[in-house]
């Protein structure tokens, strides 16, 4: 394996991903901007790195888990990360990311000398914590196979999904499937309110037939049919609705920068930037159903 790991970006996600990593016998050099995650994450047997820059110096591989795209870019470009690093280190980015910022990533860290992979996951805080998360890979099959050690380290599942910029389009594009049928589920339910047809009557016929999803069956958006759901715990996340919004965003970035026609992706993009600047600021995304029933004028 490789012995020495910077791993830049050490919140939510990458602190615990960071954590696993120094638990399978990895050294891992760590660097935040904020230094309390920096403390935490040394507790857990992350090294401090005083910058990015010093700590992918030292590293076989270099792990971001950043906001945006921009963050990524800035890193390798001006905060020098690519040209510290040794030639030939694998840069592996888990952050969720724009497809075509992915692809500039992947191209200048090439131009660098380096090796690439862009490698967003799914599976939350949740899935970082248990070393559950699903990684989607897109670069060359060497990268992926280097990187594969690793990636079994912090997940249970990685899936390679064809050349640089390939995970980061797997990603949103299962999100956009995500956001429309739990948008397809809520609106079902609120007609079913109207009609007079009890949820779990509902939810009994749904998920054993044709209208069984996902967004039904795990993470049903009212109380009731799946105790574990959100919905059960005044949809405290799980997937919390701004994250939703900013994936869609990027599925949204990329429908119109390929030109496809997707009323439904576009429409999703739309409802949850409304919601998760209003009320589902910090709510599940299952709680978009809350917003379907006045305009429906209906109530549970
Ligand atoms: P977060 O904001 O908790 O963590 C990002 C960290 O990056 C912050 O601690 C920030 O200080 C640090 N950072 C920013 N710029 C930096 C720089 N130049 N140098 C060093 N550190 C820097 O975000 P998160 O929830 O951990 O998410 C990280 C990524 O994972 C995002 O792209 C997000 O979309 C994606 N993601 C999150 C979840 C989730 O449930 N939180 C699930 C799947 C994917």
């Amino acid at each position: 394996m490789s012995s020495t790991v910077a791993f830049i970006g050490l919140g939510h996600m990458g602190g615990p991903m960071a954590a696993n990593l120094v638990k399978a016998g990895y050294r891992v050099l760590g660097f935040d901007l904020v230094p309390e995650l920096l403390a935490r994450a040394c507790a857990t047997g992350v090294e401090p790195a005083a910058s990015a820059a010093l700590a992918a110096a030292e590293a076989e591989v270099v792990i971001t888990m950043l906001p945006a795209g921009r963050h990524v870019l800035s890193l390798y470009r001006e905060d020098g990360l690519l040209s510290a690093a040794r030639p030939g280190t694998l840069f592996v980015d888990c952050s969720t990311i724009d497809v075509a910022d992915a692809r500039a990533a992947h191209e200048a860290a090439v131009a660098a000398g380096h090796r690439s992979l862009d490698a967003p996951v799914s599976g939350g805080v949740v899935g970082a914590r248990a070393a559950s998360l699903t990684f989607m890979a897109g670069g060359g099959a060497a990268e992926f196979a280097a990187a594969e050690p690793l990636l079994s380290v912090m997940g249970k599942k990685a899936v390679h999904c064809g050349a640089a910029g390939a995970g980061q389009a797997a990603k949103i594009c299962n999100n956009m499937i995500l956001a429309v049928s739990m948008i397809g589920v809520s609106e079902a339910f609120v007609l079913a309110e109207s009609l007079g047809l009890d949820h779990q009557a509902l939810y009994d016929v749904a998920s054993t037939a044709s209208g069984q999803c996902w967004a039904l069956t795990v993470n049903c958006p009212v109380p009731g049919p799946v105790p574990a759901s959100p919905a059960n715990r005044d949809y405290r996340p799980g997937f919390a609705a701004p994250l939703m919004a900013k994936d869609l965003g990027l599925a949204a970035n990329a429908l119109r920068a390929g030109g496809v026609d997707a009323p439904l992706g576009l429409k999703a993009a739309e409802m949850y930037a409304a919601f998760a600047e209003g009320e589902g600021s910090a709510l599940d995304f299952s709680a978009i159903v809350r917003t379907l029933r006045p305009r429906n004028g209906t109530t549970a």
